[in-house]
């Protein structure tokens, strides 16, 4: 596919501070008031600087007015605002954008990339965001797969991307911000620091996103959804799905062999919903393979008894040898799922236009030049 490509002045996001000094970028309230007792400053010099750095969105130190001049000086020289740098900028015609994020460190001779992807809507944006470059999960319908694991990413880059997603579409920002954990890597396979950012992104006093307004979604890591439970703080829960037995998702999920659907919708009956909350079944409906009326009914039996939905997606063409499912086929499928009273909706993936299914951005990136080149 044609990419319609716009490259981009990743210095508008430049590193603010020193180059060599502590990112804090990703640090807790409490590992700022650490940071900055070790300075020698007073520890709500701490707060200040969360507050100025997640509820403020302030990248440079010079515009922490709530710090003394000194102390903005001192954490110029000293620390450092790292976000991910913006290495291409793809606009959709539908408005969505989509980002190529360079990372510190490198894949094989290239900077390590992940993608984040920007959608805007009437009353509200939703940021899709990454939490490892690459995946070792080995779904067969995803491109990311065939990455491989690069490298798990830290706090400071899950929370970074909505950094730098909000502040390159600050002037069209509405006031609701969503957050999904959709894009390249499974989040439950790098637990700490997932946790870690969601701490930031969804304290009050940090960046503020409802978590009726996040979702992080599994391909079904049972240990995974079973500490989830346990946060006082988490986001919704979405189960990437596809499959309506175990012979079938064993063939596109080889994890399914170690979590099987019996285990895996048995933690799913087991989870503490919210009183407002619902499980989300996400369902790719690969055209000839798991998109017939018999799968439907399976679908059906699996998650019934749970308070959920099922989002239908159908297969984007790429260059996974997949067919896309006709319209009608879809339908059908969403109809079985809701005469038995189930919620079901078609979602069509934003972005199609510049590669929309989970890691194919990324995979045509490291096709393409590599993003320094972008600023040659
Ligand atoms: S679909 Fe998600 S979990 Fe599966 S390989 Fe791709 S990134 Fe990993």
């Amino acid at each position: 596919m044609e990419l319609a490509c716009a490259c981009y002045d990743g210095r508008k996001m430049a590193l603010q501070g020193s180059t060599t000094g502590v990112n804090l970028l990703g640090k807790s309230a409490v590992e700022l008031r650490a940071y900055v007792e070790g300075l020698g400053e007073p520890a709500y010099r701490g707060a200040q600087i969360y507050h100025a750095l997640y509820a403020e969105r302030r990248r440079d130190f010079q515009a922490m007015t709530n710090l003394s001049a000194e102390l903005r000086e001192r954490l110029g020289q000293e620390a450092a605002i790292r976000l991910p740098r913006v290495a291409r900028r793809h606009e959709s015609s539908d408005g969505a954008v989509r980002y190529v994020l360079a990372l510190e460190g490198t894949m094989g001779a290239k900077p390590a990339t992940i993608e984040t992807v920007f959608m805007p809507e009437d009353d509200r944006q939703t940021i899709c965001i990454s939490t490892q470059a690459g995946c070792a999960v080995d779904c067969r319908f995803c491109l990311t797969a065939t990455l491989g694991l690069v490298r798990n990413l830290t706090a400071g880059e899950i929370v970074g991307q909505v950094m730098v997603a909000l502040a390159d579409n600050g002037a069209a920002l509405k006031p609701q911000t969503n957050i999904v954990l959709m894009g390249q890597g499974e989040p439950l396979l790098n637990y700490d620091a997932v946790m870690a950012a969601l701490g930031i992104l969804l304290d009050p006093a940090g960046m503020a996103i409802s978590p009726k307004h996040a979702t992080l979604s599994t391909s079904g890591i049972v240990p995974g959804i079973e500490r989830l439970a346990c946060e006082k703080v988490r986001p919704k829960l979405a189960i990437s799905l596809n499959a309506s037995s175990d012979e079938q998702r064993d063939r596109i999920m080889p994890i399914n062999r170690k979590y099987p659907l019996e285990k895996l919708l048995e933690t799913c009956r087991k989870y503490p919903l919210r009183p407002w909350e619902h499980l989300t079944f996400e369902y790719v409906l690969l055209g000839g393979f798991n998109d017939s009326p018999d799968d439907a009914r399976r679908v059906v039996k699996l998650v019934a008894n749970l308070r959920g939905k099922v989002n239908l997606i159908p297969w984007n063409p790429g260059e996974l040898p997949y067919e896309k499912p006709s319209a009608e086929r879809v339908e059908e499928f969403r109809k079985i799922l809701t005469d038995k009273g189930m919620r079901a909706f078609v979602r069509i993936s934003r972005g199609q236009d510049v590669m929309a299914a989970c890691g194919q951005l990324a995979l045509a990136e490291s096709a393409l030049a590599p993003p320094d080149a972008a600023h040659a």
